[in-house]
């Protein structure tokens, strides 16, 4: 199983991203490149990347399995503002860059928010931007995310099969299986999933998968991440996903929720370490918040 977990970039940058990763067990992982809720970007050590590189290696993670994720903030649907849209295509377009230096493969990036606009308009209007994107020399690979549907969002799989009659080899989709559920698709039956997969956005196009439980249920449009198992998606659902054939190469990332530390009452704890070693034996996590403000507070 190929699986990590979102992890901090920000201490060494890659080289304490990889060493996060380790800690919890896992082969890969997932950065944002900067704060997730802005724009902000400064410039990559080539040293930390090569020392980074050098950590995986001898810590069995692979480079082409790692996976960088856009700030959420761009909205490529909205072409209201016509100086911010071109903001995002270009913002992109260096997200793309940052990652070939860091050696990362692939991109994820949510589609965007129709605001104003209507559906159709949307995703022309991302369509219209990543057509920009892909025209640059970039070799890295922008996945698509799966979205929940809330407010205005775009990103269901028909969206996302729009989408990729752009027909580059640099697009690709990252599932996201809270979302999915939050959209309306039913992950309690796996080959019904994977028949509209199939018939949509095609498998070979999916390079990532997003593990998360759900705190709200299937069509509720809402997209709040919830541990393995505690959700209303259900471990063997999520197992049957992390362990499949369909998706035995594809890199799994936890985006699950930090637990409550009950001393400061805030969430401070990761849960990855658990959760991952939970996955690698197929076996759900019992009072997994117990188990992880144990580990922490000795
Ligand atoms: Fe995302
Ligand atoms: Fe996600
Ligand atoms: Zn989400």
């Amino acid at each position: 199983m190929i699986i990590g977990s979102h992890v901090s970039f920000s201490k060494e940058e890659l080289l304490g991203s990889a060493k996060e990763a380790v800690e919890y067990g896992a082969n890969t992982f997932m950065i944002y490149t900067g704060a997730p809720q802005n724009t902000i970007r400064k410039e990559i050590s080539s040293d930390l990347t090569r020392k980074a590189h050098e950590y995986m290696k001898n810590n069995g993670i692979d480079i082409q399995n790692v996976i960088a994720h856009a700030p959420y903030i761009v909205n490529l649907a909205n072409k209201e503002n016509l100086d911010k849209w071109h903001f995002g295509i270009d913002f992109i377009t260096n997200e793309c860059h940052r990652c070939e230096t860091l050696g990362i493969k692939y991109l994820v990036l949510h589609p965007g928010s129709a605001v104003n606009h209507t559906k159709e308009e949307a995703l022309n209007n991302i369509k219209e931007a990543l057509k920009i994107i892909l025209e640059d020399n970039s070799k890295t690979t922008i996945l698509l995310e799966t979205m929940a549907l809330k407010g205005t969002e775009v990103g269901s799989l028909e969206d996302l099969k729009f989408l990729l009659d752009l027909n580059s080899e640099r697009l690709g989709v990252c599932l996201d299986t809270c979302h999915l559920n939050d959209a309306g698709y039913n992950l309690s039956n796996y080959d019904e999933l994977i028949s509209i997969i199939k018939e949509t956005i095609g498998l070979e196009r999916v390079h990532c998968i997003h593990l998360n439980d759900s705190k709200n249920t299937c069509g509720s449009h809402k997209d709040r991440h919830e541990n393995l198992g505690y959700g209303t998606i259900g471990y063997d659902n999520i197992l049957k996903i992390a362990t499949k054939e369909e998706f035995k190469s594809i890199p799994k990332i936890l985006e699950t929720p930090y637990i409550i530390n009950t001393k400061t009452q805030k969430k401070e704890y990761p849960p990855y370490k658990f959760e991952i070693e939970g996955l690698k034996n197929k076996e759900f996590v019992e009072n997994l918040a117990s188990k992880v403000s144990d580990y922490f507070n000795k």
